[in-house]
């Protein structure tokens, strides 16, 4: 994927030189190491990226995986950020309480996963919003889950810019969240839910809600 913004427009959040390194040679080997691997193979005809996830194992499913996490980590992220809507927090505030208690238990869940892998905020099955804790590649979607928002943990992803406080950098990311790619993900991904917008739920509103903005706004 291009990123969704210049390599420095993430500063002094994310440097450039950050950027160079996490998208120009982390993310790249990954999507590289992908395409080598599926080469030849019946994935090698336009499978969509989520769809080689998904049906993969090994070290296809950790490079695939992880190119998947890392277009998706991107796509969070925005040097123009603005606020949650209303619907959003109304969600948010359902399923942890309040916005506040939310904002903590997702940066205390990045902040203390151990080793390398993701912090993810996801619709589970049940249309109720989790907080995970994802090991190296690991991806809600293999579960079923509807993925929502990332903080990538790696080291690789704050070592230039932050060192070893992860803390920092997390608190820091928060910032920049896109609170509008976070919403989209509810209508991209509600098919992919067991049980996809039970009638009458409140999910099910707002994603009718979010398809018609959608609409008068295109
Ligand atoms: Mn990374």
């Amino acid at each position: 994927m291009d990123l969704p913004f210049a390599e420095d427009a993430l500063e002094p959040v994310i440097s450039r030189e950050t950027i160079q390194y996490h998208y120009g040679k982390h993310h790249k080997g990954y999507v590289d190491n992908t395409n080598a691997l599926i080469k030849g193979t019946e994935l090698d005809d336009e499978v969509p990226l989520v769809d080689i996830v998904k049906n993969s194992d090994g070290v296809l499913f950790n490079n695939a995986a992880q190119a998947y996490n890392h277009n998706f980590y991107w796509m969070c992220l925005t040097p123009d950020p603005m606020p949650p809507s209303p619907k959003m927090v109304e969600l948010i505030e359902r399923d942890f309480g309040s916005f506040e208690s939310f904002k903590e238990q997702f940066l205390n869940a990045a902040a203390t996963l151990f080793g390398s892998g993701w912090a993810w905020l996801e619709l589970d099955v049940n249309e109720k919003l989790v907080i995970t804790q994802r090991s190296n590649g690991d991806t809600p979607i293999i579960y079923h889950h509807t993925p929502l928002l990332t903080m990538d943990v790696w080291e690789h992803a704050y070592y230039i810019d932050y060192r070893n406080d992860r803390k920092k950098y997390l608190e820091s990311l928060w910032e920049l969240i896109d609170w509008k790619f976070v919403a989209s993900n509810i209508i991209e991904y509600y098919h992919d839910l067991t049980e996809p917008c039970r009638e009458n739920s409140e999910l099910c509103d707002y994603i009718e809600m979010l398809q018609h903005e959608n609409e008068v706004t295109t």
